[in-house]
């Protein structure tokens, strides 16, 4: 192999990098820069770290540190098969030191350079911990139900489905969706929320699972920076009967399975299966409730009629057969006594429709 000379220093060389020799080549060429001091910004409080101007989660302090490392480390643009390997060493909690390998290909030679950072941690409180501390609240969501009083159950539900929502939201980049007070009054509860989106997407969650209806309506609290300020309040409105209501309905009798948009029940006359939009609901009244049924005699079935003891006066009164009957005669069996008439009731087996 012939020998060359390099054009900058004047020593052979059997091959040019760049149009001088392997050494000139490396004096002047710098696989990768760190910077000696990198200050990151992290919350005392929830380790999230302030970068690119936002919050953001990043796991614990070794991850923030590495990361902040990557985010300063400058690679050469003309290096292949970069590896690069971080070793952070923690001296106090506002000082971690690292050791950062770099090892690349650059004109088909191995290069490999070790840099070494110290990174400062700065502890402050992020916007989410700030806000979450100071009581902030965006919306106020408030629970009541139509015509009738929430149930204590029903608040326990949907306080667990905000929990469950505003954690979610809050893996999903919502910074803001979490819970600054719950607030229990006689005809419902009124939870306060970080977040307006928050307070919609919890709306429609509950709504989805036991239906009734939500609006909104916002208020301007303050002007910030030339910008209005709003807070939304979403009244919620759940639907006026539950699952187990005996209901009349466009004189018809009606016990309710399901609610939700729609509820679902059974015609108690014909057993046949009853569905409405809930919120044309609105002109039934409640009549009676499943744990009102008391159990009556089964005196024979014929064809689609059944024949049980009047419960109250003893006389043996002709009923439809229910959906699912399979009662024996002799046996007791749940009737249910309006104003309209006694109604047999389906099996329990029959809830599903
Ligand atoms: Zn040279
Ligand atoms: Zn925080």
């Amino acid at each position: 192999m012939s020998l060359t000379l390099c054009p900058k220093c004047g020593a052979e060389t059997r091959r040019l990098y760049k149009n001088v020799c392997r050494q000139c080549f490396l004096e002047q060429f710098t696989l990768a820069v760190l910077p000696l001091v990198l200050h990151t910004r992290i919350c005392s409080k929830c380790n999230a770290r302030f970068d690119r101007n936002k919050w953001r989660d990043e796991g614990d302090l070794e991850e923030i540190v590495l990361r902040a490392v990557e985010n300063e480390l400058f690679i050469h643009d003309e290096a292949d098969d970069v590896e690069v390997s971080i070793y952070p060493r923690e001296m106090t909690p506002h000082l971690y030191r690292v050791r950062v390998n770099v090892d690349a290909m650059v004109e088909g030679e191995p290069l490999h350079q070790e840099l070494r950072a110290e990174v400062r941690i700065i502890r402050e409180a992020c916007d989410r911990c700030s806000r979450m501390a100071g009581g902030y609240f965006e919306s106020i969501l408030q629970i009541r139900a139509n015509n009738r009083l929430v149930t204590p159950e029903e608040i326990d539900s949907c306080k667990l489905i905000c929990a469950m929502m505003v954690e979610k939201l809050w893996e999903k980049g919502d910074r803001f969706a979490f819970v600054t007070d719950v607030l229990d009054s006689k005809d419902g509860a009124d939870i306060y929320l970080g977040s307006a989106n928050a307070g919609r997407q919890i709306c429609k969650k509950i709504i989805s699972e036991f239906g009734g209806t939500f609006a909104e309506a916002p208020t301007l609290y303050s002007h910030k920076e030339g910008k209005d300020l709003y807070r939304i309040t979403f009244s919620m409105r759940l639907p006026e009967f539950m699952p187990g209501d005996i209901i009349l309905y466009k004189d018809d009798v009606i016990e309710i399975k399901t609610s939700g948009k729609n509820s679902k029940g059974i015609y108690l006359a014909t057993g046949a299966k009853f569905l409405e939009k809930t919120e044309k609901l609105d002109d039934a009244t409640l009549i009676a409730n499943r744990d009102d049924a008391v159990g009556a005699v089964l005196v024979a079935t014929e064809g689609d009629d059944i024949m049980v003891l009047d419960p109250s006066t003893y006389q043996t009164i002709t009923l439809k057969k229910p959906l699912f009957f399979s009662s024996e005669p002799g046996n007791e069996i749940p009737v249910i006594s309006t104003e309209q008439g006694l109604f047999a009731l389906p099996e329990d087996s029959a809830h599903k429709l």
